[in-house]
C-alpha cells in the first residue's frame, strides 16, 4: 500500500537524489516514465538484504523466533529469488558477479548483520519499521519554502532513552560511503535528518546508519549522523533550487562515471539528441526578483 496515495503532490528524497544525479535521468524516470532498460544485480541484492533484515526483525519482535534461531541464509534466499524472478528490467550482473556469486555475497552480508542488528538489546530498541514521513519544507522562521511536502520512509525507528531515532540500513561498496562526512553532502540523508528532527522535542536532527559493506569478508559499519543548523540551511536551499529547476522543466544530461555507470536509460540517453541539445545555460533558476511597481 502506498502511504502517500492521499497526497496530490509530493517530492521524495529519492526523487531529489535522482534529479541531482542527472536531470535527464529524472526526466526519463519521472516525467516520461520510461521502462528501465536494465537493473543491476547489486540493486536486487540491496533490496533482498533490506527485506531479509526487516522480516527477521519482525519474526523476533512478534515472538515467532529467537534471534539465535533466525535462519538468515534461507530468508535471504527467499527474498533474492523473488527479486530475480520478477525484476522490473533485464538484470545486469556486472563483470565481477553472476547470480550465484551475488547470492553468496548477500548471504554473507546478512550473516554479518547477525551480531550487530539481531542482538537482544538492539531488537528491544527497535519500535517500528517502514515508517513513512511527510514534512513541509520550512525556512528558519517556519514559513514554507515550497508548496510540496517532502516524503520518505525510515527503515526502522529506534527508541533510546526516550528519544526516537531513525535507523537506515544500507548496502555499501566501501567503508566510508555512509560515514557522516559523506552524508553531510547527500541531499537524501539531509532530508531524512530534517524529518528525524520533527520526532525530537530538543530538535536534534539525528539519523543512525548501518551499512553492510560488500568486501571479500563483509563488514557492518555503524555511524551516527547528526546535522547542525548550517547543514540544514544548505539542504533547504538545495531542495528549493531543485524544485525550481523541476518546475522550470530543466532536464539536461549530466554525464559522469558515477551517474552513467548505474543508469537504466543509457540507450534512451544516446537517442536523446533533441533533449540534450536543449541544455540550459544555467542549471538552477534564480529566485524571482520583485519588480518595482510602475509609477
Ligand atoms: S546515461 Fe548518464 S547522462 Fe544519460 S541519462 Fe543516464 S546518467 Fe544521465
Amino acid at each position: 500500500m502506498n502511504p502517500f496515495a492521499h497526497l496530490e503532490e509530493s517530492l521524495s528524497a529519492s526523487r531529489i537524489g535522482t534529479y541531482l544525479r542527472c536531470p535527464l535521468r529524472y526526466f526519463f524516470n519521472y516525467i516520461e516514465k520510461l521502462p528501465w532498460e536494465k537493473i543491476s544485480g547489486a540493486m536486487l541484492l540491496g533490496s533482498a538484504v533490506d527485506a531479509t533484515a526487516k522480516e527477521a526483525v519482525a519474526l523476533v519482535k512478534q515472538g515467532w523466533q529467537k534471534p539465535e534461531d533466525l535462519q538468515l541464509d534461507e530468508l535471504f534466499d527467499q527474498f533474492f529469488k523473488i527479486e530475480i524472478e520478477s525484476p522490473r528490467a533485464p538484470i545486469g550482473w556486472g563483470k565481477r558477479h553472476d547470480q550465484d556469486s551475488m547470492r553468496d555475497l548477500g548471504r554473507s552480508l546478512t550473516q554479518a548483520l547477525r551480531p550487530i542488528l539481531f542482538t537482544e538489546e538492539r531488537l528491544e530498541r527497535i519500535v517500528d519499521r517502514d515508517v513513512a514521513f511527510t514534512i513541509p519544507l520550512l525556512d528558519e522562521e517556519g514559513k514554507p519554502l515550497i508548496d510540496t511536502p517532502l516524503i520518505g520512509i525510515f527503515d526502522f525507528l529506534l527508541e533510546i532513552d526516550g528519544k526516537k531515532i531513525p535507523l537506515e540500513l544500507k548496502t555499501a561498496s566501501n567503508r566510508t560511503q555512509y560515514l557522516p562526512d559523506n552524508l553531510s553532502r547527500d541531499c537524501q540523508a539531509l532530508i531524512y535528518a530534517m524529518a528525524a528532527q520533527t520526532l525530537q522535542r530538543d530538535g536534534e536532527a539525528h539519523v543512525s546508519y548501518m551499512s553492510c559493506v560488500k568486501l571479500k569478508k563483509p563488514e557492518v559499519i555503524e555511524s551516527d549522523f547528526k546535522v547542525d543548523a548550517g547543514q540544514l540551511a544548505w539542504a533547504r536551499g538545495l531542495v528549493t533550487n531543485v524544485k525550481r529547476a523541476i518546475d522550470a522543466e530543466l532536464y539536461h544530461p549530466a554525464p559522469s562515471v558515477m551517474s552513467c555507470g548505474g543508469c537504466p536509460y543509457t540507450a534512451a540517453c544516446a537517442k536523446s539528441g533533441s533533449v540534450a541539445r536543449s541544455v540550459p545555460k544555467r542549471i538552477f533558476s534564480r529566485p524571482q526578483q520583485a519588480r518595482p511597481a510602475p509609477r
